[in-house]
């Protein structure tokens, strides 16, 4: 293919992320008046976001007026089995309910009362009713919303460029190199600050929610390339009841709203295996619970022929199914064309949130690198060790705001910007080294062996012994990735893109895996078979760098958030939606 020349531009703050995160930061920034251009790899209107359906949280009060944003802060701290930084916490909660009404003035269509109120329901592990939805679409109509305002401040949205490479000079970032996905065209893009919003790792695992070029582990190698820690790396929520075939709809969500409605779990002996797990909560037992049980009956060889395990809907009324169950009804007959009113489904554990990421300043959310930060999924520090449900999208607005203003202000106080030809010259090489590469493998295979390994060495379950055989066989993906076939066509720079994502995912890989040998104990979503009860001694975050993983203590909450946290019961889910 004919190179083309090398594009340059500037920028004042520069968004990497298109995603609901990114994209607030960037209105946030240009409602400054800060010049800012704001890109994704994938269409601006299709990144993970649209994804999420079942709502987003604030304390409103609409339904349940008891309800606080301490309590709030409060919910989230225990689920997240106290390894949330408590100051993140309270900022998300007290903030979440501006962030709702802001939406709502950008045209985001929410659930409302017969007067009016906006409806407001349960999520499991919340108090009270305090999760605001658009249907099961709430992803769709938050990310709609966005581009509507994002548009009315002409804000520049570039959704075809890859970024390969963040560049910094002497710990401070300058700027970003990329090219486009369809041309291959290089750019340099200049700016006094970047915002790092380009989503999590969860599509390191074989079996995950993440369509199957997203969450690729971009962001956390772009942040450790430019020296940044990434914290918590071991936690990974596993959602229980992800699809087992066919190949290509592996591991994508079956709403947890089925075993709401009475869905019910089998193994391949035709037992309801959840009544040995809990058996007060049967299957509406909380998602770690099924997960685990789920991932059990299958490592015991209980499970079904695709290594999955039966969910059953087909004793409810057909009617019942279709009207309460519409999404997955539909789902099932358009990958598989089973009609589960009459056969049922098969289900598997598959990836869903990184509650690990960039390491941020919980204030701030200001990375280690001067004028770098990073919010939404690819930060870590606010969800602890499980995610309460419905926080993540909150996430994204409230320090979208919070980081556009950061970022304004830093771009203000800028006084020299230096822009560093060897950092620039190692970018360029970067992309040069893989489009001369001429291998046995293409990216995608190895990108393929990648995730067979995470699922194997580093699911549901770990050991110390199966985390070390994970890494050793890392290292042989590592040298298989050296030396890869890199081939762009006319048809686009695909195999680029691949490559980099590649390189993402094996250095999220080798994070987790790392950071899951470290921490000793079980914790929310992170299960050591070797260790199985939780250490309060482990209490901490831990800090990665390729040269290692530190602790770090983790800070007190209010003591207004501390009183309620610990004098909440434990809560059923029963009648709550629980995605
Ligand atoms: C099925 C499902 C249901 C969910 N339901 C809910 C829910 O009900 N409530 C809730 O709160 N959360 C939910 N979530 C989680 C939530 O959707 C995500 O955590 C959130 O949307 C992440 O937003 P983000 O802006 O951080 O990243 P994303 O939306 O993932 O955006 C990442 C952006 O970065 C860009 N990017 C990535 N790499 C590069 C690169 N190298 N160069 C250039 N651009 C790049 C992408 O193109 C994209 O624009 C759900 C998730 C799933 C999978």
């Amino acid at each position: 293919m004919p190179q083309i020349a090398e594009r340059r531009s500037a920028t004042n703050v520069l968004v990497i992320g298109t995603g609901a995160g990114g994209l607030r930061a960037a209105i946030e920034l240009a409602e400054q008046g800060v010049e800012v251009l704001c890109v994704g790899k994938r269409r601006r209107d299709d990144p993970h976001t649209v994804l999420a359906a079942g709502g987003i949280n604030a304390a409103l009060g609409t339904m349940d007026p008891a309800d606080s944003w301490a309590q709030h802060a409060a919910d989230t701290l225990r689920e997240g089995y106290w390894l949330s930084d408590p100051e993140a916490v309270e900022q998300l909660a007290q903030h979440s309910p501006a962030a709702i009404e802001e939406l709502v003035e950008w045209g985001a269509e929410f659930a409302r009362e017969d007067d009016g109120r906006l409806s407001q329901r349960f999520f499991g592990a919340h108090t009270w009713r305090r999760t605001c939805f658009s249907g099961d679409y709430t992803g769709r109509a938050i990310q709609h919303a966005l581009i509507r305002r994002a548009d009315q401040l002409s804000v520049p949205i570039r959704d075809d460029l890859y970024i390969t490479r963040l560049l910094v000079h002497d710990n401070r970032v300058f700027g970003a190199y990329g090219f486009d996905v369809a041309t291959g065209q290089r750019q340099i893009l200049f700016a006094d600050a970047v915002v790092l919003a380009a989503g999590g790792y969860t599509r390191i695992w074989r079996r995950s929610s993440s369509r199957r070029d997203e969450n690729t582990g971009d962001a956390m190698r772009l942040a450790a390339d430019a020296s940044a820690r990434l914290q918590d790396m071991e936690l990974v929520q596993f959602h229980p009841t992800g699809m087992v075939h066919p190949d290509s709809a592996e591991g994508t969500l079956v709403t947890e709203a089925v075993r709401g409605e009475g869905g019910q779990l089998r193994n391949t002996d035709g037992e309801r295996f959840m009544a040995r797990y809990d058996p007060e909560r049967g299957e509406l037992s909380t998602r770690d619970r099924v997960a685990l049980a789920n991932y059990t009956e299958i490592a015991e060889g209980r499970g079904t022929e695709h290594g999955g395990v039966w969910l059953d809907v087909s004793h409810l009324d057909p009617n019942t199914v279709q009207t309460r169950l519409p999404r997955t009804y539909r789902q099932f007959i358009d990958l598989l064309m089973l009609d589960i009113t009459r056969e049922p489904m098969e289900v598997a554990p598959t990836a869903h949130y990184s509650m690990g990421g960039v390491r941020v300043d919980a204030d701030t959310h200001a990375s280690d690198v001067d004028g770098l930060y990073a919010l939404g999924e690819c930060a870590s520090g606010v969800h602890g060790a499980n995610r309460l449900g419905g926080n993540s999208l909150g996430e994204c607005i409230v320090f979208g705001r919070i980081v556009g203003q950061q970022a304004a202000r830093f771009s203000a106080d800028v006084d020299v910007h230096v822009r560093d030809r060897a950092a620039i010259d190692a970018a360029r090489a970067e992309v040069d080294a893989l489009l001369a590469g001429n291998g046995d493998d293409f990216p995608r295979q190895v990108q393929r062996a990648v995730r067979d390994l995470m699922s194997r060495w580093g699911g549901v379950v770990r050991s110390e012994d199966g985390l070390n055989r994970g890494l050793t066989e890392l290292a042989d993906l590592d040298t298989r990735a050296a030396a890869m076939s890199v081939r762009p066509d006319i048809a686009g720079y695909d195999d680029l893109v691949h490559a980099f994502d590649l390189r993402g995912s094996l250095l999220a890989a080798r994070a987790t895996l790392q950071s899951a040998l470290k921490r000793r104990e079980t914790r929310g979503a992170h299960v050591r078979s070797d260790h199985p009860d939780l250490d309060p001694n482990q209490q901490h975050n831990l800090l990665w760098t390729p040269a290692g993983i530190t602790a770090a203590p983790i800070g007190t909450a209010s003591p207004e958030v501390l009183a309620l946290a610990h004098t909440a019961e434990d809560l059923t889910s029963a009648g709550r939606l629980l995605e």
